[in-house]
């Protein structure tokens, strides 16, 4: 069967999209596979192809990496045009070899990096252009706030910005809800306030809709805070709001050196992405990736020597006040394939990275 008679007809690709939509249940993965299989729609159309084929789909793929977009964000299209053959072939509109070639298609790499995610306070979020330079490029976005209260706001951050950060999130959800990016957004609530009376903050009331529709999603709420390296205190908790309590003995390496990376604003590494509020420099920091690509400073001298210091009781200047330390914990196996991924400098390499955006 050639594909392209058939593949060709407007009317005939928005049949099969609908069917790859009615295959899946969550709103979000329908609306991604929409945007994707539009994307892909538009694009097959912009010049001669030879066809609805697996080198087309291919050639799709490389298409998406030139627009420098995340593996996540790649894949995600790609796996909505092979569901679109597989649903092609079942409709008898695509030869079932050409249909089974096209779901072979591999996805994008993902170069060392399974996961990004960017951490805020979101104040900035309203900034012209903002939302749709950084969305693209993230899985997650993660926003840190105490519900959306004005004065409450004033209260616990020290700036009047809960009017601001509710504008912000409004043009996130709805950037969102047209594009499907960053793949997740997830409000963190930090509050002495109980849950059902943060959700009745006239910001909060706001954003409700896109909570409710699975846009926004709600992270976990706590009343207890962490100590950004000694920098907070118990002195500046309010209401029932506390310290998170801390682990003592820190005679074993954080389990964030092996999982939790951070990426600083001007390219540094930092080799965990928590805790920098009293500077961005300090022995966490690793090397730029102005200067070296990402997957050489993971686990490469810098950070093994961070590790190592750590085991001989040396702790880079955040660690031993930070409420958020985890001990590593492998097993045996896991130790034993990471002392020889240390010794070639490739431990790490398939991690979760995290992006900094300090701004107040
Ligand atoms: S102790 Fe805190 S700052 Fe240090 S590596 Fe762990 S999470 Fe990061």
């Amino acid at each position: 069967m050639n594909d392209l008679v058939v593949m060709n007809r407007a009317a005939e690709w928005r049949r099969l999209k609908a069917l790859v939509l009615d295959s899946v249940s969550s709103p979000i993965t329908k609306r991604v596979y929409n945007l994707g299989l539009d994307e892909f729609f538009k694009w097959y159309e912009q010049e001669p192809r030879s066809g609805f084929t697996k080198a087309t789909v291919s050639a799709w793929r490389v298409a998406l990496e030139a627009r420098n977009l995340g593996s996540v964000s790649i894949n995600v299209r790609v796996t909505a045009v092979r569901k679109l053959a597989v649903e092609a072939a079942d409709n008898g509109l695509l030869a079932p070899e050409l249909a089974a070639g096209i779901t072979r298609v591999k996805g994008a790499k993902s170069k060392g990096v399974r996961h990004t995610k960017f951490y805020t306070n979101g104040i900035l979020l309203d900034r012209a252009g903002l939302i749709e330079k950084i969305a693209p490029n993230l899985d997650e976005l993660r926003i840190s706030l105490p519900g959306l209260d004005r004065q409450n706001y004033l209260e616990v951050f020290k700036v009047d910005k809960a009017e601001k950060v509710t504008r912000g999130l409004l043009k996130l959800a709805e950037h969102k809800k047209k594009t499907g990016q960053p793949k997740q957004v997830t409000l963190e609530l930090r509050s002495s306030r109980p849950l059902d009376v943060v959700m009745r903050d006239e910001g909060m009331i706001k954003l409700k809709p896109y909570i409710d529709e699975g846009i926004l999603a709600l992270g976990s709420f706590r009343t207890e805070f962490d100590t950004y390296g000694g920098t907070i205190t118990g002195a500046d908790m309010s209401g029932v709001m506390k310290i998170r309590k801390q682990e003592k003995e820190r005679s074993a390496p954080c389990a964030a050196l092996f999982v939790n990376p951070g990426i600083l604003p001007d390219g540094h590494v930092r080799a965990c992405s928590c805790w920098y509020i009293k500077t961005n420099y300090d022995k966490l920091t690793l090397e730029s990736t102005t200067e070296k690509p990402l997957s050489e400073i993971l686990f490469g001298d810098r950070h093994r020597a961070v590790l190592a210091d750590w085991i001989q009781g040396d702790l880079p200047p955040p660690c031993p006040e930070c409420s958020n330390y985890t001990p590593v914990l492998f097993s045996l196996k896991d130790m034993v394939g990471m002392a020889a991924a240390l010794a070639h400098g490739s431990a790490g390499a398939d991690k979760q990275v995290t992006s900094f955006a300090g701004s107040r």
